[in-house]
């Protein structure tokens, strides 16, 4: 295996790396009943009902265990496959009945069917169903029994990898954590392994401007350098985004799946994005371009009718998506892609690369970042197949295509969080990486 090789990208590549972020933008006590039934022989039948103790688990020896389904994984926003069973029980490890437990999601996002369990026959109480949330961050459930406690915790399931990796200046620990969570946010989304590539000898200073010793071994996931810093001032670039490396296949020709790719916000002009809670979603934006997203989208041969207003993306995993979010008609057989009509701002860094704001309004991957909500749906999800990455489209935000017509100043779009010129490309042309032959035997 050979270093690292250059690759032919055309002009489309100058255009892609122009990442535009602009206006985007009861216990239930113990109850033990008891049930007498005494017969007088002169009287009729008396029944006495007698309840004691409903201020919950009086006994030191009671606890409250996990009986199964704990330490389940699933696929992001996807329910676990085995039930989950508590019990309270006494000190002989009986399961003391009549109990009422309560559930609550603790971490991660997810979501439950009820706040409460179901009692079983034998006293054990099955656990309502949990949905995972939609990040590959730690799943927890807590359990309540009265003055009882216990922990459910769960994994999202995903092989894809992302190592962030910061440089300049030194970001505060809220500021990195906006970047990892991005980052849960793509794993929990792409979920395939990567071909493994050596990185030796990658020239990664040049791509990320910033001297950096060139860099040794393997990388089976995706590695980004990422920056809060300055940039070139207020009201200018805000973002600049896309891959450094990209994988080789073994017959030397382009993969796209990026290996190695670098993100650099202005610390200028971030305070909006930071006061509307919008700027880690415009890091997963940018993520996503890192990734391919746009970026990858001509050379994929993945656009038809480029360069006109009736450009159009013809994936179909991307098609597929739409028409899952309501764009039955709108993508029978393609995806209406940025062509700039009608939106301003609108240059190299949006048109060609983004879905088509007029027609998707609030998603995520259009090209302008609605303040409020921006949800990333299954369509952008799905339209990664076309990249070759191996999707989980139940990580998806709830998103319906926009319909009606774009209407300024009267609709929840919103005043721009950034204005002027937001973007600026990569000085640096992509180059591709080998990739390394499995051995027999290996991990897939
Ligand atoms: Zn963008």
């Amino acid at each position: 295996m050979t270093g690292v090789q250059s690759v032919d990208f055309r002009s489309w590549i100058w255009r892609r790396n122009r990442i535009n972020v602009t206006p985007y933008l009861s216990p239930g006590g113990r109850i033990r009943m008891h049930l007498r039934q005494l017969s007088g022989i002169l009287a009729s039948t008396v029944l006495i009902w007698g309840c004691s103790d409903s201020s919950g688990p009086s006994s030191g020896s009671e606890t409250l265990v996990i009986r199964s389904g704990n330490n389940q994984s699933a696929l992001a926003g996807t329910t676990l496959s085995n039930p989950i069973v508590v019990a309270l029980q006494d000190g002989a490890g009986n399961p003391i009945s009549g109990q009422t437990a309560t559930f609550t999601v603790t971490a991660g996002g997810g979501s439950l069917s009820s706040s409460t369990g179901q009692t079983n026959p034998d006293g054990t109480i099955t656990a309502p169903t949990w949905r995972l949330g939609k990040s590959d961050v730690p799943q927890k459930v807590q359990v309540s029994v009265g003055d009882k406690t216990a922990e459910v915790s769960a994994s999202v399931q995903t092989l894809y990898k992302i190592d962030i990796r910061f440089f300049g200046r030194t970001l505060t620990s809220a500021e990195q954590a906006l970047f990892t969570s991005a980052a849960a946010r793509l794993r929990a989304m792409i979920v395939g392994k990567l071909p493994v590539v050596s990185v030796a000898g990658a020239d990664v200073s040049s791509c990320i401007g910033q001297t950096t010793p060139p860099l040794t071994g393997t990388v089976d996931g995706l590695v980004v350098y990422a920056s809060l810093d300055s940039i070139d001032g207020r009201s200018k670039t805000l973002a600049q985004s896309g891959p450094c490396f990209i994988r080789q296949n073994e017959l030397g020709e382009p993969d796209y799946r990026t290996v190695i790719g670098v993100m650099k916000f202005d610390t200028a002009d971030v305070a909006p994005l930071i006061a509307q809670n919008a700027l880690e979603s415009t890091i997963v934006h940018e993520m996503l371009h890192v990734v391919g997203f746009g970026t990858f989208w001509e050379p994929k041969s993945l656009v038809v009718t480029s360069d006109t207003v009736n450009a159009r993306y013809i994936g179909p995993g991307g098609i597929a998506g739409c028409q899952a979010v309501g764009g039955t008609v709108t993508c029978a057989s393609s995806v209406p892609i940025e062509n700039c009509v009608g939106q301003s701002p609108c240059g190299a860094g949006q048109i060609f690369s983004h879905w088509r704001e007029s027609t998707f309004r609030t998603e995520l991957m259009t090209a302008y970042l609605n303040s409020g909500s921006d949800p990333l749906s299954a369509m952008s999800i799905r339209s990664l197949e076309d990249l070759n990455y191996s999707v989980n489209a139940a990580a998806a935000d709830a998103y319906t295509i926009f319909i009606g017509a774009r209407s300024a100043g009267t609709s929840a779009a919103s005043a721009p969080l950034a204005s002027g010129e937001w973007e600026r490309p990569l000085p640096f042309r992509p180059k591709m990486l080998p990739t390394i032959r499995a051995s027999a035997g290996s991990a897939k």
